[in-house]
């Protein structure tokens, strides 16, 4: 059996086709960048469309057999562990009945696939660990698990609450939303370009790319290091809660676009943390390596690990266990998983 995937992030769409006998990879490919000033892709539609020109072959062979199924994989069914009381925000009962206000989560595709991953390089089962891991890609968000299931996470209702990210604020005051109507005369739809599009790291210092962000700080640019001294404070202050949230943490786990490729990054959302056992290893943690990793100091309590994501590989995996378990032909992966 061969699966397509095609993930669509905030910036980026990726496909890839797996066979599932093996679990190798028949084809892959991205569009990234998309949207960004300097990128010849305008949107998702664009992006698809020169995809599905590269896929032709398989988009003729999905015409001719229709009966192939289709498998949709939500990003927020490895959340549907989270206790209300996690879950439940603070506002009339109301919006929650009515208007289903409350926290879901996102990235937890990722997160089942690198908490996976991380269990086999700790070498224990996964329902005996509780991780903390963050997902720094141009979205960004962190994830407590105990004993293998997400029981928080920073995203919210919405993809904006948590981590500052490349162009979303993550959390701010929501006073501060009825300031800026109220104030600066913005409308609902102003303010919400701003704090998605607007803000982040790309809001403090000009550029969202973390990678750019970097580039401008060590040419001395003192708004990119405010913007990083920022970003990676709100890392710090999420991993120390998600610490007492847990009680005890086995793990933490790096992973994405950022939290695999800068060591940096890694370093400073870890500084500070030492008295409460997360010890990096310099060397390992600059270490030009790839794979699943660890970067912690040999003996140090806390494991700290860099683990590539394959959100892709996951959504093949679960595709393949949804079709097989459900038999039918067309079927949501979504709903086996709640
Ligand atoms: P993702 O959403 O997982 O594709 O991650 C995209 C983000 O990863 C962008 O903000 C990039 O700046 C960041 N990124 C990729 N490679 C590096 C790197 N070597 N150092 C710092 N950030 C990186």
């Amino acid at each position: 059996m061969k699966v397509l995937v095609l993930n669509s992030g905030s910036s980026s769409l990726k496909y890839q086709l797996f066979d599932m006998a093996e679990r190798t990879l028949v084809a892959r490919g991205a569009a990234e960048r998309i949207g960004e000033p300097d990128s010849d892709i305008s949107d998702h539609a664009a992006a698809l469309d020169r995809i599905v020109a590269n896929l032709l072959g398989i988009e003729v062979a999905m015409a001719r057999r229709p009966d192939v199924p289709q498998v949709a994989v939500f990003d927020t069914a490895f959340h549907h562990t989270i206790p209300p009381h996690a879950y439940r925000y603070a506002v009339p009962e109301e919006w929650y009945e009515s208007h289903g206000v409350r926290r879901y989560g996102f990235h937890g595709t990722s997160v089942a696939y690198v908490a996976k991953q991380a269990a086999r390089e700790i070498g224990r089962p996964l329902g005996e660990l509780n991780l903390i891991v963050l997902h720094l890609g141009n979205g960004a968000s962190v994830t407590a698990v105990a004993n293998g299931k997400s029981v928080d996470t920073s995203m919210g209702m919405t993809p904006l609450e948590g981590l500052v990210m490349g162009t979303r604020s993550g959390d701010i005051d929501p006073g501060v939303i009825v300031h800026m109507a109220r104030q600066a005369g913005m409308s609902v739809e102003e303010i919400d370009a701003d704090l998605n599009g607007e803000s982040g790291l790309s809001g403090l210092c000009g550029v969202g790319d973390v990678r750019d962000v970097l580039e401008r700080e060590a040419a001395g640019d003192a708004r990119a290091r405010l913007a990083l001294d920022v970003y990676a404070y709100r890392m710090r202050k999420y991993i120390g809660a998600y610490m007492a949230a847990l009680g005890h943490v086995d793990g933490i786990v790096f992973t994405a676009g950022v939290g695999e490729n800068s060591a940096d990054i890694r370093e400073r959302a870890c500084e500070g943390l030492q008295r409460l056992g997360v010890q990096l290893d310099e060397t390992r943690n600059r270490a030009s390596a790839r794979g699943a990793r660890p970067i912690h100091r040999e003996g140090a309590p806390v494991a700290v690990l860099v683990v590539p994501t394959n959100e892709e590989l996951e959504i093949a995996e679960q595709t393949l266990q949804c079709i097989q378990t459900s038999g039918a032909a067309t079927t949501e992966a979504g709903r086996q998983n709640g």
